[in-house]
């Protein structure tokens, strides 16, 4: 029920956390976080219950091992599968490389998951949103988007119908973010050498005021100092965004 991505200098996990509180308000079922490093590795935990669960659960996991710039939260309010630490976002695939967290329902996940399961595929929850991750995984492993991040994402949010805000990480790529929306929300936070994404200002109102409200369809691209802005099909429209001041 609320999302929250970051890039650039500060530790990843504090801001994450922090803006998952701050969203706390909205209510949720269960809440996690996936921090990429610099040297290639994707560190995960998600919790059902309260935030305070997952931050135990964190705290347990010692130094080190959510080290990183990088990194994305959701709390969840389940709408397919019930509210249990497996089936709690990020999700991620089989390598472990790629993970996903969602807002919203993926509406033909059913087909998406028996055209997984026939190549052979093993789904670890019972949510509509785990389709997306090894989709992902698979669009990036090969085909006309292999090694490319972004454009895998893209492919795979054009084949998704229903209401998504969708954020995906891959440990590969921990200089940027992919999001995405389509009838839910998502807004950038410009920061300086930073950048974040969120479905709620709040999120990131402590640390930035500059913000960019995404349109219906369209995807972006964070790195720790740049944003880009375009449809579904790829074609930029950043230009055609329109920033705004946070006034409150
Ligand atoms: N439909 C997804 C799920 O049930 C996401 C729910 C949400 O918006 O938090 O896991």
């Amino acid at each position: 029920c609320g999302i929250v991505g970051y890039v650039g200098y500060r530790d990843a996990l504090g801001v994450v956390v922090d803006a998952l509180r701050r969203m706390e308000y909205r209510g949720y079922d269960s809440a996690g976080v996936a921090i990429v490093d610099g040297a290639g590795a994707l560190a995960v935990e998600r919790k059902a219950g309260k935030l305070a669960n997952l931050e135990a659960e964190l705290a347990e996991s010692g130094p080190g091992r959510f080290a990183g710039s990088t990194g994305m939260g959701h709390t969840r309010w389940a709408t397919h599968g019930a509210p249990t630490d497996r089936n709690a976002h990020p999700h991620r695939d089989d390598s472990g490389k790629v993970a996903v967290v969602h807002n919203g329902i993926i509406e033909n996940f059913a087909p998406l998951r028996r055209e997984l399961e026939d190549a052979g595929v093993e789904l670890r929850s019972d949510t509509d949103t785990e389709v997306a991750v090894h989709l992902v995984a698979r669009a990036y492993a090969g085909g006309p988007t292999a090694g490319d991040f972004a454009a895998s994402a893209l492919a795979v949010v054009r084949r998704l119908e229903g209401a998504f805000t969708l954020v995906f990480t891959h440990a590969d790529h921990p200089d940027l973010i992919f999001a995405a929306r389509r009838s839910t929300p998502l807004v950038v936070g410009v920061g300086a050498g930073e950048m974040f994404i969120a479905s709620d200002v709040t999120a990131f109102i402590e640390h930035t005021r500059e913000a960019v409200e995404l349109g219906q369809d369209q995807a972006v691209v964070i790195t720790a100092d740049s944003y880009t802005v375009t449809d579904f099909a790829g074609a930029d429209a950043t230009a055609g965004t329109r920033p705004f001041t946070i006034d409150w």
